[in-house]
């Protein structure tokens, strides 16, 4: 979850593009993913894939199936940080992270992780001081339907919305 007081060092992830870096937390060792450059609404900001689908959740997974989830590729994805205000989304169809706001240079890049999470392994509370804030994050299965609306899911997750 994303910490504002955070006292970082960088590490630049692709110095040829250098569209975002990952910063980790010298304190807490969490690292998060930072924009290195502006992204309009719609943007790609990147592509992934995965090798292996795993039967079930674990932390740094995202899920793509009923019972199918991955881990992302490349690995710094992993470090995108949940927001209840999220500026990305990622689309497991087109396998693409997509910006759905506005993100400035050097703002964090987040997404809600019950975008793409039914029922979630690791579970907490977010103190990501959005006004937006639903505190106890736990996948959308628990999500009430005023939050169900104001969010962007997959296909697999809002299909379940409507059952
Ligand atoms: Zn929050």
């Amino acid at each position: 979850m994303p910490n504002l007081s955070k006292t970082s060092i960088s590490t630049l992830v692709f110095p040829n593009s250098g569209y975002a870096e990952i910063r980790t937390d010298v304190i807490t060792d969490d690292r998060s993913l930072f924009a290195k450059t502006a992204f309009n609404k719609n943007d790609i900001i990147s592509t992934f894939y995965w090798i292996e689908v795993y039967d079930k959740p674990t932390r740094l997974t995202v899920q793509i199936g009923e019972h199918q989830h991955i881990e992302l590729l490349p690995t710094y994805l992993e470090c995108i940080n949940h927001s209840c205000d999220p500026n990305a989304f990622f689309d497991v169809q087109k396998r693409e992270l997509v910006c759905i706001r506005p993100i400035n240079k050097d703002e964090e890049i987040t997404f809600f992780y019950p975008s793409t999470e039914w029922k979630m392994d690791v579970p907490f509370n977010c103190c990501c001081n959005s006004q937006y804030c639903i505190g106890y994050i736990a996948g959308a299965k628990y999500l009430t339907i005023k939050q169900q609306k104001r969010y962007k899911f997959t296909d697999l997750i809002q299909s379940k919305f409507t059952k």
